[in-house]
């Protein structure tokens, strides 16, 4: 679980998994899946019908201004055929006339097949046709790292990253039964291990720059991944650090191989091997396959609606990386709404589309995002992004989404249904037996330590009484705190009464962290509301010219959102708004800083008219 100690609202689930096993269980999933052909074949093209051959209806605004989709064009063993469809959706990655990048040397891909020379050919034709029906193109990169034999690393002089164990499952409803994922059940689980860079890789790093590739975009520097940027990048923009963290993750459990994370940066291969080498554990390390780059095409995805689908081309829509987004999540979060609007719209045209909102899922915050600022880099999701973080938490995503899913037809297993219910309910019950159980605040003090739960305020009014909600309300206190002092208090008066009444419990884990964060987040999720509230209102309000965006007077601001409010300078927040990559608390922060500038400014020509 990604930030354990900080709270449920920035915590994230994280599993690395066994490629070859992760792989062979997803085909299977997707062979066994009712109603699904799988067709592996290249496509080659767009078969669309174009504008002029649509027979004109005047009632129809679509049918005369759009192409509409056809179906595909796909080669298969050599031959090519038309596959018809009324809906499509391309999600080729970085195969949009992909370039694969090593040093200096450049060769036409998408991508390398895994740990191998050969080279997966590029979507060209599809490419073509795009910018044909003027899609806004542009070009973006990322990279790999080497991959190297884990039988050369000197695992002994490193420091192990264990997994977390017991593990978080990702499924609510293994979380629900109290089960662990099969492998982690099974005591398959590897630890990855830590090695750093140092000085001498920084040297190797700067002195080789000249062999690194030059790109189409941004003047030949390439246009990447901000937040996951290459070693060059990150010694470049940080020639304080004496070093760069680089984790060792094994590819899986019958494999050698070893991703070196945080080491992409596409030098010839035998600088690779020196760069490697001067690190802690990898003196004598070997490549197995040399890290590369590839620069794509992208598609702005300012072009989409919100159900993904292209305004352009009726019926065409696009999920991935080819709307300029980088990331596993990214891809799987608008191959959904993608494929379920795709889905609906080719077996009932006009159907109730399926869209999330942004206050119910980061879904719906990356897709508006996406469709309504476009994006100029790789577009990646962060929490910050979204307006209603405290709200959409890892730990409730079955709560706010199951019955979607249900409603649009997506979640058809009875079980998982049934299961949220059942969580919903314990929740409530749980967070209303914190309601009615009381103490006096010494008492809470006494049991739970003054430090904790004491406190000047609280212990001056001894007679107060304070319920287990409003304790849990306090910072530091955890469910358990006072769940642990619920249950003490209990078993006393319960044995002195002998009652068969039922006994007070710890919450169990499938619940405590949505009990713990509902009443511990419910006065900021009422602030949460009323401060996007108030800045949405003042969309049009003027933010004055002479402004200057720096950290000394906006510290919470990321050096993109300086960077960005600097060069557009927008004029009002509905403008500042639409800027990729400034995010809605630092709009709310922007909102209330010239909210005091402007008051300020009244109260001075006040006193100089007065004078
Ligand atoms: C080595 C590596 C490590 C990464 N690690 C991480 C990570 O740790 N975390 C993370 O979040 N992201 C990571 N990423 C990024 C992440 O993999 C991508 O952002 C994400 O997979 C993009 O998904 P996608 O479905 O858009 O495209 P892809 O996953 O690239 O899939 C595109 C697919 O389309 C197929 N295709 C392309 N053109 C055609 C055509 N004309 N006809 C038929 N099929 C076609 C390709 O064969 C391919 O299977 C990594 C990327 C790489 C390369």
């Amino acid at each position: 679980m990604l930030n354990r100690r900080k709270g449920p609202a920035v915590r994230g689930p994280r599993a690395q998994m066994d490629r070859d096993l992760y792989k062979s269980s997803m085909q299977t999933t997707l062979k066994n899946y009712p109603n699904l052909d799988l067709i592996e074949a290249s496509v080659q093209d767009l078969l669309l019908e174009e504008p002029s051959r649509l027979i004109l209806d005047s009632s129809n605004e679509n049918s005369r201004s759009k192409s509409q989709i056809r179906g595909v064009m796909i080669e298969q063993n050599g031959s090519t055929s038309e596959l018809t469809s009324n809906a499509v959706v391309i999600t080729t990655g970085t195969f949009l006339r992909g370039v694969l990048m090593l040093g200096h040397e450049r060769y036409s891909g998408g991508r390398h097949l895994r740990d191998s020379e050969e080279v997966e050919p590029p979507s060209v034709g599809l490419a073509k046709t795009l910018a044909r029906h003027d899609f806004e193109l542009g070009r973006l990169k990322t990279g790999t790292p080497a991959r190297i034999d884990g039988t050369t690393i000197d695992w002994d002089v490193l420091l192990p990253q264990p997994s977390e164990i017991p593990a978080t499952p990702f499924s609510h409803l293994l979380q629900f039964k109290d089960e662990q994922p099969p492998m982690v059940a099974q005591g398959k689980v590897i630890t990855c291990h830590q090695t750093a860079t140092n000085e001498e890789t920084h040297k190797l790093v700067m002195k080789y720059e000249s062999s690194l590739p030059i790109y189409d975009g941004k003047d030949g520097s390439g246009n990447g991944p901000r937040y996951c940027p290459s070693i060059f990048k990150k010694v470049q923009r940080f020639p304080e650090r004496t070093g760069h963290n680089c984790f060792l993750e094994p590819e899986g459990l019958k494999t050698d191989i070893v991703y070196p994370n945080g080491m992409s940066g596409p030098y010839p291969e035998d600088i690779q091997l020196l760069i490697l080498r001067s690190m802690k554990g990898l003196e004598e390390v070997e490549i197995v396959r040399p890290g590369y780059d590839v620069e794509y095409d992208f598609v702005n995805p300012i072009s989409l609606t919100h159900t993904m689908e292209t305004k352009k081309i009726a019926g065409l829509y696009l999920a991935g990386q080819i709307c300029g987004t980088t990331g596993y999540e990214e891809a799987a979060a608008q191959g959904i709404v993608a494929g379920a609007n795709a889905g609906r719209s080719a077996i009932s045209a006009g159907s109730k589309p399926f869209i999330i909102g942004r206050d119910e899922g980061y879904i719906g915050v990356l897709i508006d995002d996406l469709v309504t600022r476009g994006t100029s880099e790789p577009y990646r999701m962060f929490t910050s992004r979204a307006e209603y973080r405290i709200s959409l938490r890892a730990d409730n995503a079955d709560l706010r989404l199951t019955q979607k899913g249900k409603d649009f037809g997506l979640v058809v297993d009875e079980e998982r249904v049934a299961a949220v219910e059942a969580r919903q309910h314990l929740i409530e019950d749980r967070i209303q037996k914190l309601r009615s159980f009381n103490l006096k605040v010494t008492e809470w003090a006494s049991l739970g330590g003054k430090e904790l739960m004491g406190g000047s305020k609280m212990s001056k009014k001894t007679g107060t009484k304070k319920t287990a909600e409003e304790i849990l309300q306090m910072p530091h206190v955890t469910l358990r705190n006072v769940e642990e002092i619920m249950v003490t208090m209990d078993q006393q008066e319960t044995s002195s009464e002998d009652s068969d009444s039922e006994k007070l419990t710890i919450s169990p884990a499938s619940v405590s962290d949505s009990v713990e964060a509902i009443v511990k987040y419910s006065s900021y999720v009422d602030r949460q509301h009323r401060d996007m509230e108030s800045w949405r209102k003042a969309q049009g309000m003027r933010i004055p010219p002479d402004l200057t965006y720096e950290h000394k007077q906006f510290p919470t601001f990321s050096n993109e959102e300086i960077e960005k409010l600097n060069s557009v300078l927008p004029g009002t927040f509905a403008e500042a708004s639409k800027i990729s990559g400034v995010t809605p608390q630092s709009l709310v922060y922007l909102y209330h800083h010239v909210n005091k500038r402007n008051r300020k400014r009244d109260r001075l020509t006040k006193t100089i008219n007065s004078q």
